[in-house]
């Protein structure tokens, strides 16, 4: 474990919390930061605080209402229905939340002394948003450090691996029942296993899928 102060962007579903996890094991302090740009569920900034709560770690919550005054999408709009068509980006899409998310990030871990961010971006069901790509995280990481004339180093442990792997690190962790039970990754704001019709829940559900029947595979 590095005697090191971390930093997680977090936000209370699976794959933040995942996050959480894996940096309370490499990090000898962990601090954590949730955004709050007006979600459709305000049940997803409870569940951030009752996880924070639950782990013990420092939970900053941010306003970042502004995105939803500059680019009003399904994430935030109650009457817009998540839609993704073929080729297009989903209507869950916000340009630059990423961008603006690792930004403040940046600021709040250089004010609390924190060298390291943790995000759970990931490229490999990748619905299009350009900011969750590795090659955005690694000009991110360079411009943080320029601005502040810093040694930041941006961690990005999902970045390559799909929802069954992601189950198998929460698992590995010791937390996938935690996971499973506790976090909100549904698009209609229901927890845990979530109301199994919405993309975030098919996405989700398909991965544990995978994951419980190649363990007892494994197993067998
Ligand atoms: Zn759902």
């Amino acid at each position: 474990m590095k005697q090191e102060k971390a930093l997680v962007v977090f936000s209370g579903g699976q794959d933040s919390t995942t996050c959480l996890f894996w940096a309370k094991k490499e990090f000898s302090e962990v601090e954590a930061v949730t955004f709050n740009y007006g979600q459709r569920h305000a049940a997803e900034l409870d569940c951030a605080k009752e996880i924070a709560e639950d782990l013990n770690i420092p939970h900053h919550t941010l306003d970042m209402s502004l995105l939803n005054q500059l680019a009003p999408s399904a994430l935030t709009r109650k009457d817009e229905a998540i839609t993704h068509e073929e080729g297009e980006l989903p209507s869950t899409f916000v340009p630059g939340r990423n961008l603006l998310f690792l930004s403040f990030a940046g600021v709040l871990a250089k004010q609390i002394g924190a060298r390291h961010i943790i995000t759970g971006v990931c490229e490999t069901d990748f619905s299009g948003y350009p900011d969750c790509r590795d090659i955005f995280v690694k000009s991110m990481n360079v411009s943080l450090n320029l601005s502040m004339d810093a040694q930041f180093v941006i961690h990005t442990p999902l970045m390559w691996i799909d929802k069954a792997q992601t189950w198998e690190m929460a698992d590995s962790l010791g937390a996938i029942d935690y996971i499973r039970e506790n976090t909100l990754t549904c698009y209609n704001g229901v927890k845990g296993d979530g109301c199994g019709e919405c993309p975030a829940c098919e996405l989700r559900q398909r991965g544990l899928k995978q994951y419980l029947l190649k363990k007892q595979g494994g197993e067998e």
